[in-house]
């Protein structure tokens, strides 16, 4: 196989098309870009504090934002959260800290334990507890350091089976909540999600072009992928649901802190009750001896 664009040795299909690898990302930067463009995502001179985990999705959301930082004109730092996840955070910010060293981009580490308890000491609704730490900290670091933005490497498949998942429960406000740019407000910073529109498997591919390492491991915890499964299964019928979907749901325009609001009696942040899920989270799995 010949790259359709140069005539040298393919690497990989991407779209449909194979390329070497050379353009193969010269094509997925370039659809990053597009849709950072097309939903305005990031602007011009704003500060954009990513989301690093590890996991071949956000390498790919931080290698090509690093391209796109200079092509746009924004600059890219990193954060990565310690959540104290036994041997899988320990591999994850090994494989973090390499990713911001080859690329080289300024990462900061903020550990969990430092609030007083570890992903390990959760029992019951680990996911949730997870996940609630995770835009906890994001938001207050970025918040306290100056950041405009908070980009994580959150793509296609990833919203859309969240998306099944929410519509299964019923809880129908969550798809507004799920645009590519959720602009900020009082306490809350704004978050970009720059792989809107790009599959796990062009991300892998990209990451591999590019000869990054990444985290081959799942969390332990991890839910199950059934849902992913079933975007799969909807795409192989009917070819481009995904993006179809996704720019119905990047219209949604309703934005956040239309709601009431309050802070925190503990912390200062924003909540819908006196003490947010966090504080809440603190105080019932905190080691005795902090
Ligand atoms: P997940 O919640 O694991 O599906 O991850 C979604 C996105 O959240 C990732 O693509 C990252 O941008 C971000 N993320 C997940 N885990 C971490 C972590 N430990 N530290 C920093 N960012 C993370
Ligand atoms: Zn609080």
């Amino acid at each position: 196989m010949k790259c359709k664009r140069c005539g040298r040795n393919a690497f990989e299909k991407f779209r449909g098309t194979y390329y070497c690898r050379e353009c193969l990302i010269t094509k997925y930067e370039g659809a990053v870009e597009s849709a950072i463009r097309r939903y305005r995502m990031i602007r011009k001179g704003e500060r954009v504090l990513t989301a690093l985990s590890g996991g071949k999705d956000s390498v790919a959301m931080l290698s090509s934002l690093r391209v796109l930082s200079k092509r746009i004109g924004f600059d890219v730092d990193a954060m990565f959260i310690d959540l104290g996840i036994g041997r899988y955070s320990r591999h994850s910010l090994e494989v973090s800290k390499k990713v911001a060293e080859m690329l080289d981009v300024r990462l900061h580490v903020v550990r969990l334990e430092d609030y007083g308890f570890t992903i390990d000491d959760v029992r019951g609704k680990v996911c949730s507890v997870c996940g609630n730490a995770k835009r906890y900290i994001m938001n207050r670091f970025a918040r306290e350091n100056g950041y405009d933005a908070i980009a994580t490497g959150h793509c296609a498949e990833d919203i859309l089976a969240n998306l099944f998942k929410n519509m299964y429960s019923g809880n129908m406000e969550w798809s507004e909540k799920q645009r590519p740019r959720m602009e900020g407000f009082d306490r809350i910073v704004t978050r970009v999600r720059p792989l809107y529109e790009m599959s796990e498997r062009e991300n892998m591919v990209y990451v591999l072009a590019k000869g990054l390492p990444f985290l081959n491991e799942e969390c332990p915890n991890a839910p199950s992928t059934k849902w992913k499964e079933i975007v799969y299964e909807i795409e192989r019928k009917v070819p481009g649901f995904r993006v179809s979907v996704l720019r119905n749901l990047a219209r949604e325009r309703r934005n956040r802190g239309d709601e009431e609001f309050r802070y925190c009696r503990i912390c200062g942040e924003i909540t819908t009750s006196s003490v947010c899920q966090f504080c809440r989270n603190v105080k019932k799995y905190a080691r005795k001896n902090q």
